[in-house]
């Protein structure tokens, strides 16, 4: 897409179109948004990390009986330390942030690409792998950190820096080979299919994510973990039962070696249609009981007959118009590049730099609707959480809670407002509530 105007001409036109908002409208927002969500974040982060601490030496009564004081104390070690981990990537991504926007990185970037490979479609590319190849080598100090030494510290930690590294490589290619042709075929649309581009780019971008979704368990998972069909003959005829009582037909259930990287338990059910899978980590059957285990996949069935699965997709969808019809619009007007702490080139397409740009201050604005997300996720899990109840023992399902908790070193005590805040999962205090009424 040509941009509309520009600062540069003179033309009574050009400036009546480039004036409005003037560049620095869009800088000062920027800045204030980033700013402010800074605050927030710290706000909240130093409420938990001074919650937790303050209830580290006493299980709350309701769990006395089943939570040792040990295990509390090291769930209140655990969620401090990643509340600071937190702290510590906002710091790391403000600066970054900053950097490539309004420190001009991202502008050098692009011009020196430009002397280089000139304005077309390979500068385009370029630039796109280079920002994403120098951001994920400024993320790799702090994801080792995390996986090494927090994790570690804590015993979740299974992974060998080999593993790592090649799981790195690994995802580095899957990204390379799937990723680059995307990016390639959207910067094409941007510049071939006139001014309604960012609808076709839209499409494209949805039956992207929803192949990457049906491939996914077949093609992608197994690269990573190996899948063996369950064996467990006790438990087969459990689940077989749960399913066929909750009208779910699955192509089959399956173990995965989660234990490789690391000790954290979970259950996932994946696929579309005829296709779905029920896939158990080894981690999570090993710590429960056959009759925990078919409460934990009555709650995943949950979020399925509750459609919470279709209304996340649809969810995705519109988000995603909204934001390629902004994007749209925004690729066309100069001082969203200036605000930004870019200066366009009048001469050749700058749709990769539109896409970055965008990529990266979208996140300081939509921080503040989050919550509202968190909200929704919350209460499908007491959806998924009641309809588990009533299809299989809600006192099952408590324990299996409980010893996920105890396992995974959640916190039964965590700030109320950061957890309204951040939360995906209501906190286990809420959730036992109102399972055992
Ligand atoms: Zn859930």
């Amino acid at each position: 897409m040509a941009i509309v105007a520009d600062d540069l001409n003179s033309g009574a036109m050009a400036d009546a179109l480039s004036t409005f908002p003037p560049s620095w409208v869009l800088t000062g927002a920027f800045a204030l948004c980033l700013v402010a969500g800074a605050v927030l974040k710290i706000w909240l982060a130093m409420r938990q990390i001074r919650h937790v601490a303050l209830h580290r030496n006493q299980v709350p009564p309701a769990f006395s009986e089943t939570i040792s004081l040990p295990n509390h104390q090291k769930a209140a070690g655990y969620t401090i330390a990643k509340a600071e981990i937190e702290l510590l990537e906002l710091a790391l991504g403000s600066i970054v942030l900053l950097v490539w926007t309004l420190m001009g990185g991202l502008s050098a970037l692009n011009w020196a690409l430009l002397r280089w490979l000139g304005g077309g479609m390979e500068q385009q590319v370029a630039l796109v792998a280079s920002f994403v190849v120098i951001n994920g080598l400024i993320d790799l100090p702090l994801s080792l950190y995390q996986t090494f030494v927090i994790e570690e510290r804590f015993g979740f930690n299974k992974m060998t820096l080999r593993l790592w590294l090649i799981d790195l490589a690994k995802s580095s290619l899957i990204g390379a080979l799937v990723g680059l042709p995307m990016v390639a075929l959207i910067l094409w649309l941007m510049g071939a299919a006139g001014s309604l581009w960012w609808l076709w780019a839209w499409g494209v971008w949805m039956v992207f994510n929803v192949v990457l979704l049906l491939i996914y368990p077949s093609l992608i998972a197994p690269l990573f973990n190996k899948f063996r069909p369950l064996d467990d003959e006790a438990l087969r005829i459990r689940v077989t039962a749960l399913m066929r009582r909750c009208g779910f037909a699955a192509k089959g259930l399956f173990v995965m070696d989660g234990s490789k990287r690391s000790a954290h338990a979970n259950a996932y059910f994946t696929g579309f249609g005829a296709a779905k899978r029920v896939v158990f980590y080894d981690t999570l059957l090993s710590k429960l009981t056959v009759a925990e285990v078919d409460a934990v996949l009555a709650h995943e069935l949950g979020h399925f007959k509750h459609r919470h699965v279709v209304k996340r997709v649809i969810a995705l969808f519109v988000l995603s118009f909204v934001g390629f019809s902004m994007l749209g619009w925004l690729a066309t007007q100069v001082w969203f590049y200036q605000g930004l702490g870019v200066q366009p080139n009048l001469d050749a397409p700058n749709d990769a730099l539109a896409l970055l740009l965008f990529m990266l201050v979208v996140p300081i604005f939509s921080f503040f609707v989050a919550p509202v997300f968190a909200l929704f996720s919350r209460k499908h899990e007491f959806e998924a959480d009641a309809y588990a109840v009533a299809q299989t023992n809600g006192r099952d399902l408590a324990t299996a809670l409980l010893k996920l908790y105890e396992d995974n070193a959640s916190t039964l005590t965590p700030d109320p407002v950061y957890a309204k805040f951040h939360y995906s999962h209501p906190p286990a205090s809420e959730r036992l509530a109102r399972i055992l009424v």
